[in-house]
């Protein structure tokens, strides 16, 4: 419960249109050139490609809607979940309203990874910047939207601000932003306070972004819940060089201060535009074992999403340290996106809890205690068709119990968000 009001989140979606990513990178993140390629091979080829092909238009098809068409079509999805009065019910458990925490990616340059065989090679960086005033601007129409209808939205939406370090100095300079100056700009006037008031702040500035990013009058604070940082595109979470860790350190203390929560991808996959083997080295749970050590920073608040990635029979080295670190500190949490399509997946997460804990009750419960249901729509249409499909599995597995699906939905995330 929050302000009287109880709370199903998704804690790790994207909204985000086809401007936002490097194009090219996408195109490989989906596979759709591999795919063009073996459409191309009469018959066999238009059988194996045609089922994902259909599933990438579906995903190009959501993300070439505005940003406030976009959050209204995943409203629209969920629409079979609620029930007379609006709730939304999961498995028999009413919640009034759905916090969902978009979580907008900085796109890397410095690695200026190229595209194969082709003359104008270098991928674009896509500022952020737009990307940011895009989503505010989205979400202030979403509100927009239902004052307009009379009617109450099923979101509350708190973005999370993806940053990579690489593309800032520390310091800014009048023409140019810092770590610091976005960190001071977005989060300097936070502070640690408890659920209830971060959620009223949240909430009182949802959907009020004038459109103008540069407004000197205007207070940013409370526009974003967290921080969303992306190792597959180069954020590198503990770098030996001294300038690089002053960043990622100005970060950490930022966070750690002021109790906002950060999530990294942490799988072997994703969108890479980093070098492939500095991309797996930096979001592998063991580099974040080095920021939570103990006598760096074993309070931040994070989040290791993907639970280190696709879940196998017998658990990998990344579940394991996964399941360690969030056992063992205080404010490690993981996510279940992209990672629950079917019950066998929920049965390989039962058989991942169970192994990573060797069987003892109360290291299961600890972990079960640091749980997180997300979603990671929209890439996650890679393996499904829309975004109530995700909840469905979810809703009505036979390998979750109650109180745990609770738990991941409800209990955990908001712990996670909000202290
Ligand atoms: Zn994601």
């Amino acid at each position: 419960m929050l302000n009287g009001k109880r709370y199903c989140y998704d804690i790790h979606c994207h909204v985000m249109n086809l401007s936002h990513p490097n194009l090219l990178a996408f195109i490989r993140r989906i596979d759709l050139d591999r795919l063009i390629a073996i459409n191309a091979i009469p018959f066999i080829g238009s059988i194996i490609a045609g089922a994902n092909l259909k599933k990438i238009a579906n995903l190009l098809s959501i993300m070439e809607h505005s940003i406030c068409e976009y959050l209204i079509a995943m409203e629209a999805d969920l629409a079979r979940f609620r029930d007379m009065h609006g709730r939304i019910v999961i498995a028999g458990e009413a919640y009034d309203r759905m916090i969902i925490t978009p979580l907008v990616m900085d796109f890397g340059s410095k690695y200026a990874a190229t595209y194969p065989d082709i003359h104008y090679n270098k991928l674009s960086h896509k500022p952020v910047r737009e990307q940011v005033i895009d989503l505010l601007n989205g979400i202030r129409e979403y509100a927009d939207h239902h004052r307009k209808h009379g009617t109450a939205p099923l979101f509350e939406v708190y973005p999370f601000l993806g940053i990579n370090p690489d593309n800032y100095e520390r310091d800014g300079t009048p023409a140019r932003s810092g770590v610091r100056d976005l960190l001071g700009k977005y989060f300097g006037s936070v502070t640690k306070e408890s659920p209830e008031a971060r959620h009223a702040k949240l909430h009182a500035k949802m959907g009020t972004f004038s459109g103008n990013i540069n407004d000197a009058a205007f207070d940013y604070n409370y526009l974003f819940a967290g921080i969303k940082v992306y190792p597959p595109a180069g954020y590198n979470p503990w770098p030996d060089d001294d300038a690089a860790r002053e960043k990622v350190c100005d970060i950490y203390e930022c966070c750690i201060a002021r109790g906002i929560p950060v999530t990294t991808h942490c799988s072997g996959g994703g969108f890479l535009t980093a070098d492939k083997n500095d991309a797996l080295s930096f979001a592998s749970p063991k580099t974040w074992g080095a920021v939570l050590a103990d006598k760096v920073y074993p309070s931040l608040t994070v989040n290791l999403a993907h639970f280190g990635g696709p879940l196998e029979k017998k658990p990998t080295a990344w579940a394991k340290a996964v399941s360690e670190l969030a056992r063992s500190k205080a404010n490690v949490y993981t996510d279940i996106s992209y990672l629950c399509f079917s019950d066998e997946d929920y049965r390989r997460l039962n058989d991942t809890i169970v192994k990573t804990c060797r069987g003892d009750a109360g290291a299961i419960d600890r972990l079960k205690s640091k749980i997180c249901f997300g979603t990671d729509f929209m890439i996650n249409l890679l393996h499904t068709d829309s975004y109530t499909s995700y909840f469905e599995h979810f809703s009505s597995t036979a390998e979750l119990s109650f109180a745990d699906r609770n738990r991941f939905i409800s209990e955990n995330p908001e712990r996670f968000l909000f202290g």
